[in-house]
């Protein structure tokens, strides 16, 4: 008889994002003539830039003639994007990374999902708490669970580490050792950074306790302050230890084309010294079948000159919008952080509200719609999250809605 995969009857609640979605659907049928912003879901909405859009379309046009024409792509990526990698975000920040450790995939979402799947089942996880819901419900997914504990609400083996106020929400290297850290600076939802030498406190934590650090750096491209590492292989023995996963989404506007890609070095082995790399290959070339030549073809172009210098215009364009929220906000008194480095503003709810009645609030009275903290972890409530993907325009206007609340 059939059965439903047990695993994935624990998950709790449903995805964040379609509660929203639900909430923001109601509100509208029920108030058609309301104009809601949306500064909640992290999606861009700059289009893609010239230099891409050439790129596409030359790809495109290759396919038309039986000399150029691509089938099946290699499941690891095309050698031209994975040398522009190595080249652009790890040789030229002086970090030791090889072509064959760059494996292309369709984006971070699905990697920072999928690579749990080459670790034990009994393997315990650490996330930051505040949390990119994907890294728990993945795990929960393929059962690494242990026991429900009902006090906490949550899974024995998932081990949620607290970013507070207090620690400038950066987390604290956690007392029961996980096996399994899922790292992501800059922060979403939360925008904080670490420096180099925090980083490097977990790298060495990593090394000595035989853990593996996800370090997702979906947000490397919003750094702007000089002490922040791009990467986490500019922390001596990260080689050892670290998975490093990127994305073209955030900072090449590719949330619709779709594009990442992940590392994982050959240095990284498990206990019996079995190649986690390796694992990955064998894994990728089963389940995956290549990211689109024509959309590798855009990836290239984003290194190129040209395509540089558009996507630093894009970042631009939405740390405007992130300053302007971060400055609009504080002067209308409220307390917020994030901005600097990443596209996300987190602010704390006025007067005691939870997370989820100041998302009714500000949905209700200025129909403006953000995401509440709370959906990101026990220590996100409290707080909420904005982003800067908005237009200036809109996000302009937001400001001016908060100001005459
Ligand atoms: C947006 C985001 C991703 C997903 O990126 P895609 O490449 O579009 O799948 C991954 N990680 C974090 C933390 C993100 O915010």
């Amino acid at each position: 008889m059939l059965k439903a995969n047990p695993n994935y009857l624990n998950l709790r609640g449903s995805y964040l994002f379609s509660t929203i979605g639900k909430k923001v659907a109601a509100y509208t049928q029920a108030n058609p003539d309301k104009q809601i912003i949306r500064l909640g879901i992290g999606d861009v909405t700059q289009p893609l830039t010239p230099t891409i859009i050439k790129a596409l379309h030359d790809a495109v046009d290759e396919q038309a003639h039986a000399e150029t024409f691509r089938g099946y792509t290699p499941d690891l990526g095309y050698d031209f994007l994975r040398n522009a990698i190595v080249k652009n975000d790890y040789e030229a920040r002086g970090c030791e990374v090889y072509a064959d450790e760059v494996f292309v995939s369709d984006g971070a979402k699905s990697d920072s999902g999928n690579i749990q799947e080459i670790f034990a089942p009994e393997c315990r996880i650490a996330v930051c708490d505040p949390v990119y819901p994907v890294y728990v419900d993945t795990n929960v997914m393929a059962g690494r669970t242990g026991e429900f504990i009902e006090a906490k609400g949550q899974w024995s083996n998932v081990i949620y580490m607290p970013c507070t106020a207090a620690t400038g929400f950066a987390p604290e290297l956690p007392a029961e050792v996980p096996d399994i850290i899922y790292l992501c600076f800059p922060n979403n939802p939360t925008g904080s950074t670490v420096t180099k030498s925090e980083l490097q406190k977990w790298v060495d934590y990593a090394n000595e306790k035989h853990s593996v650090i996800i370090y997702d750096a979906a947000y490397e491209a919003y750094i702007s302050e000089d002490d922040v590492p791009h990467s986490i292989y500019e922390c001596e023995g990260a080689r050892t230890c670290a998975i490093e996963i990127h994305s073209f989404s955030k900072n090449a506007g590719f949330t619709g084309v779709r594009l990442g890609y992940t590392v994982v070095p050959k240095d990284l082995k498990d206990v019996d010294g079995n190649s986690i790399r390796d694992l990955w290959a064998r894994r990728h070339g089963t389940k995956f079948n290549g990211a689109p030549y024509i959309i590798q073809r855009a990836g290239e172009a984003v290194y190129s000159e040209a395509g540089q210098k558009e996507i630093k215009g894009l970042v631009s364009y939405y740390m405007e919008n992130a300053k302007m929220i971060r400055e609009g906000l504080a002067a209308a008194g409220y307390t917020v952080s994030g901005g600097v480095n990443a596209p996300y503003i987190w602010l704390k709810t006025p007067d005691k509200m939870t997370s989820w009645e100041f998302f009714d609030y500000l949905l209700e009275n200025v129909n403006i719609v953000g995401t509440p903290g709370s959906g990101f972890g026990p220590s996100g409530e409290g707080y909420f999250r904005l982003t800067a993907f908005g237009t200036h325009e809109n996000t302009k206007a937001a400001i001016e809605r908060f100001k005459n609340l």
